[in-house]
C-alpha cells in the first residue's frame, strides 16, 4: 500500500487476489522463496507521456497517456486501452494486473498489460477522435510490436479508434504490422468473432456455470448493465440460448423492456447513431429510469458489463432478495468486495471477471494467429474456437477449486490456477 499510494482500484484487485493465495503458497512453499508475489505486483514497465491535440476550434488540448507493461512471463504484453476521464495510473494497473491472470487463463501465449488516457471521447467530432489517436500512437509507437506489446480496446476505444491508431502506427514505423493491434476492421486483417468475443464468451462461461446446477439460459430474465461493446453482444448470445434480457443501462440511466431488448435497434443507437439509452427507450416505447439502480430490477441472472465497482452490497442485496440465482462479470472488477461476500454468503453462483470475461483477449490472441499466418477464418469456425477456450476456462476453474476444497468457489479456482502457472514461467525464467 505503502509503495502505490493512492492507487485505490489497484490495491482492491492486488487483495482480491491474495485473497486467494493462502492455501496456494502452503502448498508450494517455493513462490515465497522466490518472492513471486511481491514480483508479480510491480510492473515490468509504466510508461506516462503527454498526448497534445488540436480540438475543432483550434484550441490545444493536453491529456495524458498510460502503458503498463505487467508481465510477459507467458507472451508479448496483451491488453486494451482505455479512454475514459476517470482513468488514473492506479486504474491502469488495477486492469493490467488483472490482465496477467485473464490471458493466463486463456492458455494462450499473452502476458498482461494495459493503457489508456483520461480523454473523454464523448461528444467529440470524428476528426477530433482521429487528431487524438494520431497524437497518443506517436508516443506509443515506440513502446509496442507484435513481439512486444499489443494492444486492443476497452472503454471508449472501438473499431474506429482501433483504426485510427492502427494507421498512425503505420504511417511512422513504415509496416504493415497487423499483430501490432487487435480489434481491427475485418478487411484489413481484422478477426470474426472479436466484436462479439467477449460478451458471447461471458454467456458461454455463465451457461457452463449454471449447468453445473442442471439449469440454462433458456427461460431466465436477465439484467445486463451497460450498453457498450461487452453488454450489447452479452444481450445479443442471452437471447440465442432462450433467455430474455429485460434492462440494460448507461452512465445517465437504464431501460426497462419487459418484451425483451432489441438488439438491432440497440446497435443502432449506441454503434451508429452514437446516442444515449434514453433514445432507445423513446423509440421502444419502453421505460426509463434516469439514475436509479439497473440491480433494483427483479430478475435471475445479471450481468454486470459497464465498469468497475458498479454493483456494490446494496445493489448485491437487492439481486438477492429478487433471488438471483448467478451473477457472471462482463465488466473488470464490477462487483465490489462486500457485494462478492453478500452474494457468496446467500449461494449465488458467481463467475468473476478475469475468468468470465476473458473470452475478448482470448480471440484477440487468434486474431494474432491468423495474422501471423496471414489467413482468416470463417465466423462459424472462430466462434467454435471461442466457445471450446470459454469452455476450458470453466472447466480449469472448477478442477482447482475443487483441488483446494472450495468446490463452486470460481474466484479462488481462476486465481490459484493463474498464479500457479505465471509464477511457474518467472520461476524458470529466473530473477528478471
Ligand atoms: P464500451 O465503452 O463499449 O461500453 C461501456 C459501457 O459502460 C457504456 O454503456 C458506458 O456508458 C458504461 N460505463 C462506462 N463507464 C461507466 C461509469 N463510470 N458508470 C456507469 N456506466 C459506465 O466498453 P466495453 O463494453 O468494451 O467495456 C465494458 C467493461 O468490460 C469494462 O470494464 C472493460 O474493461 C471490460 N472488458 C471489455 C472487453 C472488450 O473486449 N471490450 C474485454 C474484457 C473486459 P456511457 O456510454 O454512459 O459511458
Amino acid at each position: 500500500l505503502q509503495r502505490n499510494p493512492g492507487e485505490v482500484e489497484f490495491h482492491q484487485a492486488v487483495l482480491e487476489v491474495m485473497d486467494s493465495l493462502g492455501a496456494v503458497v502452503r502448498k508450494h512453499p517455493a513462490y515465497m522463496d522466490e518472492r513471486v508475489i511481491a514480483r508479480l505486483c510491480e510492473p515490468e514497465r509504466q510508461i506516462i507521456f503527454r498526448v497534445p491535440w488540436v480540438d475543432d476550434k483550434g484550441k490545444i488540448e493536453i491529456h495524458r497517456g498510460f502503458r503498463v507493461e505487467f508481465n510477459s512471463a507467458l507472451g508479448p504484453y496483451k491488453g486494451g486501452l482505455r479512454f475514459h476521464p476517470s482513468v488514473l495510473l492506479g486504474t491502469v494497473k488495477f486492469l493490467g494486473f488483472e490482465q496477467i491472470f485473464k490471458n493466463a487463463l486463456t492458455g494462450l501465449p499473452i502476458g498482461g498489460g494495459k493503457g489508456g488516457s483520461d480523454f473523454d471521447p464523448k461528444g467529440r467530432s470524428d476528426m477530433e477522435i482521429m487528431r487524438f489517436c494520431q497524437s497518443f500512437m506517436t508516443e506509443l509507437y515506440r513502446h509496442i510490436g507484435e513481439y512486444t506489446d499489443v494492444p486492443a480496446g476497452d472503454i471508449g476505444v472501438g473499431g474506429r479508434e482501433i483504426g485510427y491508431l492502427f494507421g498512425q502506427y503505420k504511417r511512422i514505423t513504415n509496416r504493415y504490422e497487423s499483430a501490432v493491434l487487435t480489434g481491427k476492421g475485418l478487411g484489413w486483417g481484422g478477426s470474426m468473432v472479436r466484436r462479439e468475443a467477449t460478451g458471447f464468451g461471458l454467456v458461454y462461461f455463465v451457461e457452463e456455470m449454471l449447468r453445473t446446477k442442471g439449469s440454462s439460459f433458456d427461460g431466465q430474465r436477465v439484467v445486463v448493465s451497460g450498453s457498450g461493446n461487452v453488454a450489447t453482444y452479452a444481450i445479443d448470445k442471452v437471447h440465442q440460448l432462450g433467455g430474455k434480457v429485460i434492462a440494460c443501462s448507461d452512465s445517465s440511466g437504464y431501460v426497462v423492456d419487459e418484451k425483451g431488448i432489441d438488439v438491432a435497434l440497440l446497435k443502432d443507437v449506441k454503434e451508429v447513431r452514437r446516442e444515449r439509452i434514453k433514445a432507445y427507450a423513446e423509440e421502444r416505447g419502453a421505460q426509463y429510469v434516469e439514475g436509479g439502480s439497473i440491480w433494483d430490477v427483479p430478475c435471475s441472472v445479471a450481468l454486470p458489463c459497464a465498469t468497475q465497482n458498479e454493483l456494490d452490497e446494496d445493489g448485491a442485496l437487492a439481486l438477492v432478495k429478487h433471488g438471483v440465482v448467478a451473477v457472471g462479470e462482463g465488466a473488470n472488477m464490477p462487483t465490489t468486495p462486500e457485494a462478492v461476500r453478500t452474494l457468496r454468503d446467500a449461494g449465488v453462483m458467481f463467475a468473476p471477471g478475469k475468468a468470465a470475461n476473458a473470452g475478448g483477449v482470448a480471440t484477440s490472441a487468434l486474431e494474432m494467429q491468423q495474422n501471423a499466418s496471414r489467413d482468416s477464418w470463417s465466423f462459424e469456425h472462430t466462434e467454435a474456437r471461442l466457445a471450446e477456450i470459454m469452455r476450458g476456462i470453466h472447466e480449469r476453474c472448477a478442477a482447482t477449486a475443487e483441488e483446494y476444497d472450495v468446490p463452486g468457489n470460481y474466484v479462488l479456482g481462476a486465481n490459484a490456477a493463474a498464479f500457479v502457472q505465471v509464477a511457474d514461467a518467472m520461476i524458470a525464467q529466473g530473477v528478471i
